[in-house]
């Protein structure tokens, strides 16, 4: 995969050697030389990952890291700090400001590429996702990186084979506020991250072969529960390798022991962050979808949804087609008022589709207009289904507060055959309901042979 990589460093020659590094590897590279031009690159040129020098006169890497993770146009682009830092403590200082690693310089290799490729593969599925929030955008549904929350309100499997680093690991995680629950080995921590949903797993090597709870991360990458959760490795020095490894099978990120506390909770906190955000993006596109097809007043699909179901439907097998009015509508709107109607047609829409199977699909077609598609059913079953919603509506009035309003239906029922056109059997539909109002109302009718003849919304062919 080729990705854009905006390069940052005050001295040139780093600049330059990271540079040709990444170009050898066909990165598409671009480089800013200090702070203030790293933010207007980044804002201007969409990079993937951003390497970022700590150490710059006036404004250094923390700062614009900060930045970076403070304006929602850039908060989601990964960052790496690339430091000659040694200090434990100055690396942590750089996941607090929100990177989410740290390299030493010289730049190692095997550490850099993988930690890019781990990094790529988030933030591709993050823009696809981003690509299907702009129409929920369109929408009003805005995703924002969410509020740092820290690790309230969220939860994790730590899967550890020695109980005191798991009991050590979780007292840590614990004390932020995070739920843990422990697991012994990888078959217990995949039971409970499949029992309820979990905003991470933490996977410490050792105790079972390593190249287990390698299998165990990647398989959590490749299932549907577990797909987009945050995995981080635990691991010794020593285990570099394997760890590396990790990340290109699918862990996010990981910790080296011994393990300081404050840069588990950091890393563990930028991973929950992220996290947070692809479930906010998630939420804007459901909504949006659902938006899309529902309609406002009733929360019944609506009529778009509804040819498209239909159509679907024919092109498999037959449906039987209803088109439900309501009598006399206009008179409840001017006798009780229009909010009043509103609430009636609420009251029309529940009665209606609780009386209907979880397979039946019932749209609204229009102002006081419903329709149904029973799907595969015989004439007599059809005529039975809309008989039972006429009748069940003419016995029970609707209760508007205290006041309680009687409601009959007329109903036009259409047999459409397998392969037929789905608007010449809502067209049929409306010519049967067209005599069922015309014979007096509070009935249903079905379509003849010649209804299906007529051109949609318009006369006989
Ligand atoms: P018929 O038995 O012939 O169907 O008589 P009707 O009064 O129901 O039919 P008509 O088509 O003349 O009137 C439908 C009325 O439904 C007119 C319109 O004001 C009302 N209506 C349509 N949509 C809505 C809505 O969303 N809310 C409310 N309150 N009324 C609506
Ligand atoms: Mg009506
Ligand atoms: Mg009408």
């Amino acid at each position: 995969m080729t990705a854009r990589i905006l390069v940052v460093d005050d001295v040139l020659p780093n600049l330059q050697l990271l540079e040709a590094k990444l170009r050898a590897e066909f990165y598409e590279v671009d480089l800013a030389a200090n702070g203030p031009d790293a933010l207007a690159k980044a804002q201007a040129w969409a990079p993937d990952v951003i390497l970022l020098d700590v150490m710059m006169p006036d404004m250094d890497g923390f700062e614009v890291c900060r930045r970076l993770k403070a304006d929602p146009a850039t908060a989601h682009l990964p960052v790496v700090m690339v430091t000659a830092l040694t200090e434990q403590h100055e690396r942590v200082r750089g996941l607090e400001a929100g990177a989410d690693d740290f390299l030493s310089k010289p730049v190692d290799d095997a550490a850099l590429f993988a930690r890019l490729r781990a990094l790529l593969r988030v933030k591709q599925v993050q823009d696809a996702w981003r690509q299907q929030a702009a129409i929920a955008r369109q929408l009003g549904f805005e995703a924002r990186m969410p509020l740092d929350d820290g690790l309230r309100h969220s939860s994790a499997v730590l899967v550890a084979a020695d109980p005191t680093e798991g009991a050590a690991l979780a007292r840590t995680l614990r004390a932020e506020g995070m739920t843990v629950e422990l697991a012994a080995d990888p078959e217990a921590g995949r039971a409970a991250l499949q029992a309820r949903p979990h905003d991470a797993a933490l996977l410490c090597l050792g105790g079972v072969a390593e190249a287990d709870t390698l299998r165990f991360a990647s398989r959590l990458r490749a299932e549907g529960v577990t797909r987009d959760l945050p995995v981080l490795l635990i691991g010794d020095p020593s285990q570099r390798e394997a760890l590396l490894r990790g990340l290109d099978i699918g862990a996010s990120d990981h910790v080296l022991r011994p393990v300081d506390p404050n840069e588990l909770l950091a890393r563990v906190r930028n991973q929950i962050r992220r996290k947070r955000y692809q479930d906010q993006l998630q939420t804007g596109i459901d909504r949006s979808l659902e938006l899309a097809v529902t309609d406002p007043l009733t929360g019944l699909r609506n009529r778009r949804y509804f040819l498209r179901h239909l159509d679907g439907l024919l092109a498999e097998e037959g449906a039987a087609v209803m088109m439900i009015d309501i009598d006399r509508f206009k008179r409840i709107n001017d006798s009780a008022g229009h909010a009043a109607g509103d609430a009636a047609l609420r009251g029309v829409a529940d009665r209606l589709r609780h009386r209907l199977r979880a397979a039946d699909v019932i749209a609204r077609y229009g102002g006081e207009e419903f329709i149904v598609a029973l799907r595969a059913a015989a004439p007599d079953y059809a005529l039975s289904v809309a008989e039972r919603l006429r009748a069940g509506m003419a016995a029970e009035p609707i209760s508007l507060g205290a006041q309680m309003l009687p409601i009959t239906i007329s109903i036009g029922l259409a047999m459409a055959p397998a392969g037929g056109s789905a608007e010449q059997a809502i067209a049929a539909a409306d010519a049967a309901l067209y005599r069922a109002k015309g014979s007096g109302r509070n009935r249903v009718e079905l379509a003849r042979p010649e209804d299906f003849a007529r051109r949609p919304g318009g006369d006989a062919i």
